[in-house]
């Protein structure tokens, strides 16, 4: 097919032309075509000229003229409103049109074309001897050539082909070499091995060679085509030829009037005529599938087109994620450092409490020896005495039986007396053991009552002259939860520190007197004395460590005593009494109800 685009001299030409028809007519409207004109190519203004004579007879009223533009500069004109009517391959037209709102009226129709009217092509050739190439899919790594990045026959129609045959012409060729106009210079380059193929405008070859320009023999077609009615080499599918279109600024009926002129123009010499507008879906399908012109935006929404759109914002929501990611790792590490030092320092407080724990049975224990160490001056005297009655009993028993005047009743008599007196020996040393025995502290009802009884017993067996200790029994006896043996303890002591205050006072003030009282759900245990009392100053001292008034003594006692009750849930304290004669210590359990039994 022959060129049919204008060149710049021969629109020269037609300008002067139009300027001479609007001397002649000065009433004439005007009207511009814009024609994408490019060298080497569609490039006879001559072509053009015949149709802007039949317009200019047809419609007499108008003036038309013909400017050629580049791509740039058609696009330039259109926005600044200077063309009304433009003619341009169906690759800039897609363009145009989504930019500017064009309508075809008309599209060119070439005798070579297919049935359907289609005419554009690619063909992709490589040397005839370049048996290792014969399909686009061989072109993989390869170098080839092609007119340039926007030519829709010498690239782009080739590009998709190449895109659906799995090679993105853009990633996965060797080299994608532009040569620009005219397309002879990429046949050479072909021909003389600089590429392994190249990309030329279907039918190009054949006009080439019909002007003894080319040997076709010296060539291969690569994914060879056939389609009916067109008989050129071809390596693609077939599209829509040129159209022209009318912009916003023409009047709808010059349009209308236009593109009856066209379709009644009779083919040219090149057998080419103005067809109805033929559907230009598949160019713009060409142009989304390779993402270009109207679609160039889906570049933008692929990983790589967001990235390189939106990498600043990535950059700082990678800032803000790596900060983030950093201070989750901080924080983390922080509790995990500090759960472990709470665990070190609760297994070091637990060591500790264990340890005090332990101390503490130690220093109850030995203040439980203590005492009995103290009291214990009489109680060779305590078990004496019932072995002294025992070995009385025994030798009157003895001399009776010699004398022969031993008889069943005085036999009976002396033997009870012998056995009662070994069983309140025995009592003595069993209330000893029990006291000193050494063992962990636990929590049981215990009737105070009874307990108090018990320590009395204890240091009366251990005292040679035990002042009275009287028992105050309570209205209603409390039943504390506690531990009986250091209850007992700390009643021990305290009525053992109230006999040493009477000692040697006289016979009135020896008397000590434990009582009880309730206070809600406590029990009050108090053991009061008559004994000599301590002076204001030193009472502030009385449950510290080593506070002693005694020659002998270790100002443990109370202190051991405070801390028992304490662990109770009590308290331990001394009040003088209210006839200020004596002093009374007093401690305050909580009592153990029924209830919390069966709770428990
Ligand atoms: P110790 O009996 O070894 O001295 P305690 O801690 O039992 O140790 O007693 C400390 C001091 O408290 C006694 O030395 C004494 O001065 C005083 N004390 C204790 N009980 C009484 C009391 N009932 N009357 C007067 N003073 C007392």
């Amino acid at each position: 097919m022959k060129s049919f685009a204008p060149n710049f001299r021969l629109a020269a030409c037609g300008c002067v032309l139009a300027a001479l028809a609007m001397l002649a007519s000065p009433a004439r409207a005007e009207v511009a075509i814009g024609v994408f004109a490019y060298q080497g190519e569609r490039a006879a203004m001559s072509d053009w000229a015949p149709m802007v004579a039949a317009l200019n007879r047809e419609l007499p009223g108008h003036g038309f003229h013909l400017d050629s533009y580049d791509a740039d500069g058609l696009k330039a004109a259109l926005a600044a409103g200077r063309v009304d009517l433009v003619i341009t391959n169906p690759g800039y037209y897609v363009t145009l049109e989504t930019s500017f709102g064009l309508s075809r009226i008309a599209t060119l129709q070439s005798r070579n074309a297919a049935h359907d009217g289609a005419a554009l092509g690619s063909v992709v050739l490589a040397r005839a001897d370049r048996t290792d190439l014969s399909t686009l899919a061989d072109l993989a790594g390869r170098r080839v050539a092609a007119v340039a990045p926007e030519a829709f026959g010498g690239y782009l129609i080739a590009a998709r082909e190449l895109l659906q045959a799995g090679v993105d012409p853009e990633s996965a060729l060797g080299e994608l070499r532009f040569l620009g106009l005219p397309m002879t210079r990429i046949l050479d380059a072909v021909r003389d091995g600089e590429v392994d193929a190249g990309i030329v405008r279907a039918c190009l070859p054949e006009q080439l060679a019909r002007e003894g320009a080319l040997r076709l023999d010296d060539f291969r077609i690569l994914s060879p085509r056939q389609v009916d009615g067109f008989d050129c080499a071809l390596s693609s599918a077939l599209y829509p030829d040129w159209p022209i279109a009318v912009t916003r600024r023409l009047d709808p009926a010059l349009a209308k009037a236009v593109a009856r002129v066209l379709l009644a123009m009779p083919e040219n010499a090149e057998h080419v005529s103005w067809s109805v507008p033929r559907d230009y879906q598949p160019v713009f399908d060409l142009y989304r599938e390779l993402r270009l012109g109207p679609y160039a935006y889906l570049r933008e929404i692929t990983p790589e087109g967001l990235a390189r759109r939106f990498w600043p914002w990535l950059l700082g929501l990678l800032a803000v994620l790596v900060a983030g990611v950093a201070h989750t790792v901080r924080v983390e590490h922080l509790v995990h450092r500090r759960t472990r030092e709470l665990k070190d320092s609760l297994v070091a407080r637990e060591a500790a409490e264990h340890r005090a724990r332990d101390q503490q049975e130690k220093m109850e224990h030995l203040s439980r020896l203590s005492i009995l160490g103290e009291l214990s001056g009489s109680l060779a005297h305590e078990i004496n005495q019932p072995l002294a009655s025992i070995a009385t009993y025994a030798n009157s028993l003895l001399r009776r039986e010699a004398a022969g005047t031993l008889t069943p009743e005085a036999l009976r008599e002396a033997c009870g007396e012998i056995a009662g007196e070994a069983e309140r020996a025995s009592g003595v040393v069993q209330r000893i053991r029990h006291f000193a025995r050494k063992r962990a502290a636990v929590r049981e009802p215990v009737d105070l009552v009874s307990l108090a009884g018990e320590a009395r017993r204890l240091v009366a067996g251990m005292l040679v002259q035990c002042p009275e200790i009287a028992i105050a029994a309570p209205v209603s006896p409390c039943v504390a939860l506690s531990d009986g043996l250091q209850i007992q303890q700390v009643l021990v002591n305290l009525i053992k520190n109230a006999i040493d205050a009477a000692r040697g006072l006289p016979e009135a003030r020896q008397g000590i007197r434990l009582g009880f009282a309730r206070a809600g759900n406590r029990v009050v245990v108090e053991v009061a004395d008559r004994g000599a009392g301590l002076a204001a100053d030193q009472r502030e001292h009385l449950f510290e460590a080593f506070f002693t008034t005694k020659p002998d003594g270790l100002g443990l006692g109370l202190p051991i005593c405070k801390s028992i009750i304490e662990a109770h849930g009590g308290r331990l304290w001394a009040e003088v009494n209210a006839d200020g004669i004596g002093m009374r210590f007093l401690f305050q359990l909580p009592c153990h109800e029924p209830s919390d039994e069966s709770a428990a």
